[in-house]
């Protein structure tokens, strides 16, 4: 059981598009969620995104052939906390 099983906007792997409206995962929908779940554990929420986008990279990285991705901005730059 991972917080991304209560999730109705999962992401579908290994192309880590959104299952619902197919949109590149964290669609916004999942990212409104995921904030709300982990509104008093940021440092969790960031946590678990790192470790989606390096699996995520890994899947894509394949089926682009090789070409590495860079997945920071989609998975971790919007959920940084707004302090500074
Ligand atoms: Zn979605």
């Amino acid at each position: 059981m991972t917080p991304l099983d209560g999730l109705a906007h999962r992401p579908l792997r290994p192309i880590w598009l959104c299952r619902l409206d197919a949109n590149p995962w964290p669609c916004g929908e999942a990212k409104l969620v995921l904030l709300a779940t982990f509104a008093d554990d940021r440092p969790a929420l960031l946590a678990l995104l790192s470790r989606l986008q390096r699996e995520a990279e890994d899947h894509l990285t394949q089926l682009d052939s090789g070409r590495s991705n860079n997945l920071t901005d989609r998975f971790l730059s919007w959920a940084q906390p707004p302090d500074h």
